[in-house]
């Protein structure tokens, strides 16, 4: 038997995910073990980016487990492909995150399968994703997972989205932690981010590693006044936003302004059937949120549900839409505009000057949300083109990721320990402007790994 003490190196890939905001997917080696952190699909310009169906630079028959860090589609996309090239290994998350995962791969399916230069209904096909789910176990945070050779994992609460954590190892005493999104507390309705003590190195995101959100007082008081302002205007508010917890979260503020009569009474439409299936999944889930939200729930609330809210699942209601007289607000994915029911509002809303348009969340590079957000006067959408007259407001604090600065205060609680912290997951002159602020501010060792990189951790 082999002396598992000697084995003191381990190899860690940033397979992708290095030097881009999507794609996570981290390779993580040594004592005849493998583990994935995270299998995400890449993102930019385009839904997926054809860099995804290259063939995994691993053998995926020969991966232990995957560890998924939370359910957004860049950080589990990719999970039908690996089932495809061979994966057999066991698949682990938090509770949530599996349920989540399920809608999400479902919906990814939904939409990949109609691409078929790559093959992509083979890769996303229901037994695939039926296999993924098989293979799929579930952790409570705190709950520690002993594997063999010595390795011991956990997570805490990331406090990105409902089931986000953070991967916690333990190997031969030293602690190696992969951040996966970090969490913009405090949230609405989720916990704090857990604080992180004695970390020896670290995988972190870096989403908004060089800029800050605005105060997150304000962004409740921005919201309200941006809906009454659409109420004067008489206009059509839309929104596009994230299916995923940004729904949520808005929904849960809505609730509390309609409910307070603090915005006039208009017609609201969550016009986005993926957003429909995830909210009734919250609802299942309201042990995993924060305090308040529970305290709120028990008083009989419904939290995601208040007078005013329709919800549009088919395809008619959604075009129905239309005819209805404004004031009116449409809240519809996706976030950034690069698909989904968001595009027709668009076309019908951006040339109208009594109109707005808010977002809410961040606009990747080479997306319609991007071009949007910075200023664009003429767009083509589905073919159209398509004259911005519309109101383009903003309201960065409901971002899901914790800013530059709140960043560096989460490291410095471990900073103390760590030997190496590898900045990932953020657009490259955000992550180098991060690392930069680590090392100048907290004087640790703070790099940015190319994707493809391999790096050594002494153990
Ligand atoms: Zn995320």
């Amino acid at each position: 038997m082999k002396d598992m003490a000697n084995e003191r190196i381990l190899e860690l890939t940033f397979c992708s995910g290095a030097g881009t905001v999507t794609g996570a997917n981290f390779l993580l080696e040594g004592n005849e073990k493998k583990f994935l952190v995270d299998c995400g699909l890449i993102q930019g310009e385009k839904f997926v980016d054809d860099l995804n169906w290259a063939k995994f630079p691993y053998d995926a028959s020969s991966i232990d487990i995957l560890f998924i860090t939370h359910s957004h589609v860049d950080h589990i996309g990719r999970i039908p492909k690996l089932i495809s090239e061979g994966f057999k290994g066991k698949i682990i998350s938090t509770v949530p995150t599996r349920e989540l995962a399920e809608i999400m791969l479902a919906d990814t399916a939904h939409i990949l399968s109609r691409d078929t230069e790559h093959g992509l209904a083979e890769i996303y096909s229901v037994e695939n994703i039926k296999r993924a789910l098989e293979l799929w176990e579930t952790l409570e945070y705190g709950q520690k997972l002993n594997v063999d050779h010595g390795f011991q994992f956990s997570y805490k609460d990331a406090g990105h989205i409902l089931g986000s954590g953070m991967l916690e190892i333990i190997y031969n005493d030293r602690k190696i932690v992969f951040t996966g999104d970090l969490g913009n507390s405090p949230s609405p309705l989720l916990p704090d981010t857990e604080p992180l003590k004695n970390v020896d190195y670290m995988v972190m995101e870096s989403c908004y590693g060089d800029r800050n959100h605005e105060k997150r007082e304000e962004r409740k008081k921005r919201l309200e006044e941006v809906i009454k302002n659409n109420f004067e205007r008489k206009g059509a508010l839309i929104i596009p936003t994230f299916s995923l917890e940004r729904t949520q979260e808005l929904l849960y503020e809505i609730n509390s302004l309609v409910e307070n009569n603090i915005i006039p009474r208009m017609p609201i439409f969550l016009d986005s059937p993926l957003s429909i299936k995830l909210t009734d999944a919250y609802l299942k889930y309201d042990k995993y949120f924060n305090e308040k939200a529970r305290r709120i729930i028990a008083t009989g609330d419904k939290l995601f549900d208040f007078p005013g809210l329709e919800k549009t699942l088919e395809t008619d209601q959604s075009k129905a839409i239309l005819n209805v007289h404004p004031p009116k607000i449409i809240i519809a994915g996706s976030g950034m505009s690069n698909g989904g029911r968001i595009l027709h509002h668009e076309i019908n809303y951006l040339p109208g000057k009594e109109n707005t348009i808010l977002l809410t969340g961040y606009q990747s590079f080479g997306t319609l949300g991007r071009l949007i957000e910075d200023g664009a006067k003429k767009l083509h959408i589905l073919g159209e083109e398509v004259i911005v007259r519309a109101n383009v407001a903003k309201i960065s604090g409901y971002s899901g990721h914790k800013d530059s600065d709140h960043l560096v205060e989460f490291v410095e609680n471990t900073a103390n320990t760590l030997k190496k912290t590898f900045v990932v997951m953020g657009e490259p002159k955000s992550s180098m402007f991060l690392a930069q602020k680590l090392r100048d501010n907290l004087n640790i060792k703070a790099f940015t790994p190319n994707s493809g990189e391999t790096v050594t951790l002494e153990c």
